[in-house]
């Protein structure tokens, strides 16, 4: 648990990395998964942020058959994620991507926003881009979260895999020890920092606030033309201005699709993550 805290405070204090309540860690550990509790900023956590869940219980989920509407699927989705929760646990709301963290095989996982990676993924080359200069990462095509992520990565997530690119959203790195998460993100990041060279510089553009590049930017700016009040939404748009520099390395800024948008707009798991904000 220390070494769980201690990486995710650590990546959690750096907002090139993560801002605001976004992002989460999680452990496995002797059949029990630990995730940080949904709406908890990483920067501060300790070891009452996790929640613990059996993880055989939510990889039982994946057998399971659900609703096709959108409310109908998440709230059955939702209540079975609780439910696999330890007793003790019922006042903590697992992370929203708690079944893709228990795909994974790995120890340890690591899920950020990191603005430079992001300025990949939401751009029109990114797949393109990431196939050329990360050929081991999964590049996973803008789809919607929850269950549905967790559902897609269930049938292509292969053992071995430690990387995976989520288009308009972010990154997922995994292992068996805090030192490779750190040489996985610092790879990723020194690789990309070569191909966008000189952006520092460069007079960011003004994004439209009706086009967000990710779920954390709705959740903290809205989708509307006006920028809310606040530091959280005033970080996610300069964040969004750097997003958009960055993509301009490859192929140009890319937002989220409407459908995806007014998705995550009338996602109750996200009003409860901003109402933790
Ligand atoms: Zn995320």
């Amino acid at each position: 648990m220390r070494t769980l805290i201690d990486f995710s405070r650590r990546y959690g204090a750096d907002p090139a990395l993560v801002i605001a309540g976004g992002g989460n860690t999680s452990m496995k550990e002797n059949g029990v998964l630990y995730i940080k509790a949904s709406g908890e900023a990483l920067a501060s956590v300790s070891a009452d942020s996790f929640v613990a869940l059996d993880l055989a219980a939510l990889l039982a989920i994946l057998e399971k058959r659900y609703p096709l509407s959108d409310e109908e699927r998440e709230a059955a989705f939702l209540a079975d994620v609780q439910a696999a929760a330890l007793p003790g646990q019922a006042d903590k709301r697992a992370s929203v991507e708690t079944l893709l963290h228990a795909l994974f095989p790995q120890r340890y996982v690591l899920h950020l926003h990191p603005t430079l990676i992001n300025g990949l993924t939401c751009s029109a080359e990114g797949a393109r881009a990431a196939a050329r200069l990360f050929p081991s990462a999964l590049w996973v095509p803008e789809c919607r979260p929850g269950y549905t992520l967790a559902r897609l990565l269930a049938d292509r997530l292969s053992p071995e895999r430690h990387t995976v690119l989520l288009q308009n959203h972010g990154v997922f790195f995994a292992a068996d020890d805090a030192g490779t998460l750190d040489r996985l993100l610092k790879h990723m990041l020194d690789t990309l920092g070569g191909e966008v060279s000189g952006a520092e510089n460069a007079e960011p553009p003004y994004p439209a606030l009706e086009e967000p590049f990710t779920p954390d930017q709705i959740v903290y700016c809205g989708a509307g033309p006006e920028l809310p009040e606040g530091e959280n939404a005033r970080a996610l748009y300069e964040d969004a201005r750097k997003i958009a520099a960055f993509a301009g390395f490859f192929g140009g800024p890319r937002p989220m699709s409407r459908e995806l948008i007014s998705f995550i707009v009338g996602w109750e798991a996200e009003s409860y993550r901003k109402s933790r904000a």
